[in-house]
């Protein structure tokens, strides 16, 4: 399997494309759903699945457009954020925004509908096809993820783990001593080689983080 990166949006997320041939599995379509189309089409590939690491709106803005697009795509997010989907989406993106800068409701606007979640994850279940296993990992949300492949020796950790810092924890249903636990519980613990894709910013390997990260140490 490979990777192709988009950085998409205001906070230019991290969009992963995960794919071999024919198919493809998008992580965290954040924004720009136009573009990340236009990939696809051009790559020829077939969508299996939208996988989000959490329900921010940073990670999920171009759901409802990929899906309109992809409608026999599963959506698959953990349970403890699936109010970030379906009928609850809006409002639950409004207050969001609320708490960390009402500027950014401009950017969300014009998307109130939202599709609900296919498959609501749990940790340790098997996402078939893409062999990643789903790694419960709260602290930044109440229902964030990672996504790791032990074969490809690598892990997509959404805003948990970042390069040489973690996610943010001044937000509504963060919380510091539970981000902090389910990194050294669930991500440390990973083979040093594994190659971790983050939400924001540049790739990074375990044993790097290890080193290196203050917030770790
Ligand atoms: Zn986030
Ligand atoms: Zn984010």
């Amino acid at each position: 399997m490979e990777i192709e990166s988009l950085a998409v949006g205001i906070f230019r997320t991290n969009c992963y494309l995960l794919h071999d041939t024919q198919r493809v599995w998008i992580i965290d379509p954040g924004d720009q759903g136009e573009m990340i189309r236009q990939i696809i089409s051009e790559r020829g590939w077939t969508v299996q699945s939208i996988l989000l690491t959490h329900g921010h709106f940073d990670h999920i803005l171009a759901v409802p457009y990929l899906h309109r697009h992809y409608p026999e795509a599963e959506i698959m997010i953990h349970r403890e954020d699936s109010s970030a989907l379906g009928e609850t989406a809006y409002d639950t993106m409004v207050s969001f925004i609320r708490h960390v800068d009402v500027q950014l409701l401009q950017h969300v606007n014009d998307i109130t509908e939202f599709p609900s979640p296919t498959v609501l994850l749990e940790d340790g279940q098997l996402i078939g096809g893409c062999n990643l296993r789903v790694l419960f990992t709260p602290g930044h949300s109440r229902g964030s993820i990672g996504f790791y492949n032990e074969e490809e020796g690598i892990l997509f950790s959404g805003d948990t783990l970042f390069y040489h810092t973690i996610g943010r924890t001044d937000l509504p249903f963060a919380d510091y001593d539970v981000l902090i636990d389910s990194i050294h519980k669930k991500l440390l613990p990973l083979n040093k080689e594994v190659n971790v894709y983050p939400g924001h910013g540049k790739v990074t390997t375990i044993g790097d983080e290890l080193k290196s990260n203050p917030f770790l140490s």
